[in-house]
């Protein structure tokens, strides 16, 4: 078994060191105003071990990487009729592309991008009495914690300003790939965005995808199909334009959103999240992307 903890607390010491912390969202006006120079990283081990390193309990609000646990919801709502409505295909766009032109008769490249992950919302929508309380739900059940919640300022913040997503869904709709109003089905989508979470919150709920559907208290949520779909669905659209840069440099499945976070997993050995706030040019979590590149080398565990 490595010895997870003594690289973790290297990398973060040595992240301390790094100057280049790239730059924290502010089109999200409730996120400019968080502290740069925050670090936290987990691992959770195959043997339900955790080990943590810097400011790892703190919450954030982990955005983008709740997609990854919509789309686990309604894959176990739905199963494989959700791929006639979103595709599988990267997108090779930025974060904050507009995706209207990654949309072939309104059906979404992928589920990871905005139209993607909003056409998912409205499935869970059109199934759930009250999609936003069911999701919560789900996700605290997975990771056995009932402290998780949503930060209801981050919600409002991203309803006020979210025009490009406002954009996104009425196009769907006028498609007609949008079941619901555009209204109701984002206010569940920005409400899924502003899940807060810690670096040791996200990894247990993450377990589920390197434990083969099984969450910590071995409880099944995913068939194995669903977890290679999700997991193969992470790594190649994962990281807006930057998931081959990932592959490369990092070598995992895994998940980044504007809010600095990062989460990773190398299927039956362990699951990984990062925060640093601070994004590169891309979105993407720069000392995050760096430390996961650390990890990966120095213990030799990637998917390749
Ligand atoms: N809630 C953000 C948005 O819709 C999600 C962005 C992200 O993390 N990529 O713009």
């Amino acid at each position: 078994m490595q010895d997870f903890q003594s690289i973790l607390d290297n990398i973060h010491k040595a992240a301390r060191k790094q100057t280049a912390k790239g730059k924290v969202a502010d089109y999200i006006p409730e996120l400019s105003a968080v502290d740069p120079d925050k670090f936290g990283m987990t691992v959770l081990d195959s043997t339900k071990n955790v080990h943590s390193t810097g400011d790892a309990k703190e919450n954030f609000s982990i955005q983008s990487i709740s997609k990854v646990l919509a789309l686990s919801m309604a894959m176990s709502h739905v199963g494989e009729k959700l791929w006639e409505r979103v595709g599988v295909e990267p997108s090779g766009d930025p974060f904050n592309h507009l995706s209207l032109l990654e949309m072939e008769n309104g059906i979404p490249r992928n589920p990871l991008i905005n139209a993607g992950a909003i056409i998912v919302c409205d499935i869970l929508v059109s199934r759930l009495e009250n999609p936003t309380s069911a999701f919560l739900e789900y996700i605290r059940d997975i990771a056995g914690d009932s402290t998780i919640v949503y930060d209801e300022k981050v919600a409002k913040s991203e309803k006020r300003t979210g025009f490009r997503n406002y954009a996104a869904a009425n196009l769907i709709k006028s498609f007609g790939n949008l079941e619901n109003d555009v209204e109701t089905v984002l206010d569940f989508y920005f409400h899924s965005c502003s899940l807060s979470m810690s670096c040791e919150q996200l990894v247990k709920v993450f377990y589920i995808f390197m434990n083969r559907g099984k969450c910590l208290r071995n409880n099944a949520h995913l068939t194995l199909s669903q977890v290679k779909r999700i997991n193969a669905i992470m790594l190649t659209c994962g990281f807006y334009d930057e998931a081959g840069e990932f592959a490369f440099e990092v070598g995992l499945p895994g998940k980044s959103g504007v809010g600095g976070g990062i989460v990773a997993l190398l299927p039956n050995k362990f699951c990984v999240a990062t925060w640093a706030p601070g994004l590169n040019e891309k979105g993407n979590s720069k000392l995050g992307m760096w430390a996961l590149e650390k990890l990966t080398t120095e213990t030799g565990l990637s998917i390749f």
